[in-house]
C-alpha cells in the first residue's frame, strides 16, 4: 500500500468519509467542507489518493455515481424485477462470506449485493 503524505485538506477529507455513516459523493463531501474553502479539484484528488492508500472505499452507487465510505459497509438491494421495487438493506458489518472464507486476507472496507427476484406481492399476484 502506498504511504501519502498527510495534508490538512487531505485530513478534512478523510475525517469527513470517516465521519459519515452512508457513502458520500465528491459533492457531498465538498458541501459538509464548505466552510474550509477546498478546492473541488483537491477534494477528488485526496479521495483518489485515500482510496490508492486503502484508507477508504470507493463503491459505484445505483444510480452511477462513485461514492466513498471510511468505515466497514454492507449493502444488500433486493430488486423485484416485475414491478422494480427496491429494498436496501445496511451495515456496518461485512457478512461472514465476504470477509475471509471468500477472498482471503484482503482488507476490506465495503461490498454490495444485488439480489433480483420477484417481491411478495408480486409472487402472490403470480401464483393467485
Ligand atoms: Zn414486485
Amino acid at each position: 500500500m502506498p504511504t501519502i503524505r498527510h495534508t490538512p485538506s487531505r485530513m478534512a477529507v478523510l475525517r469527513t468519509v470517516k465521519f459519515a455513516v452512508e457513502p458520500l459523493t465528491a459533492a457531498e463531501v465538498g458541501i459538509r467542507l464548505k466552510a474550509q474553502a477546498i478546492k473541488r479539484s483537491t477534494i477528488f484528488r485526496n479521495l483518489q489518493a485515500l482510496v490508492a492508500a486503502g484508507e477508504i472505499a470507493s463503491m459505484e452507487s445505483r444510480d452511477g455515481t462513485t461514492r466513498y465510505i471510511g468505515h466497514l459497509y454492507h449493502e444488500a438491494i433486493f430488486r423485484c424485477q416485475r414491478c422494480h421495487k427496491e429494498r436496501r438493506l445496511k451495515s456496518r458489518s461485512l457478512p461472514a462470506y465476504v470477509d475471509r472464507k471468500m477472498f482471503g486476507h484482503q482488507a476490506i472496507i465495503a461490498s454490495q449485493l444485488i439480489a433480483q427476484g420477484l417481491c411478495s406481492s408480486c409472487t402472490r399476484k403470480i401464483h393467485v
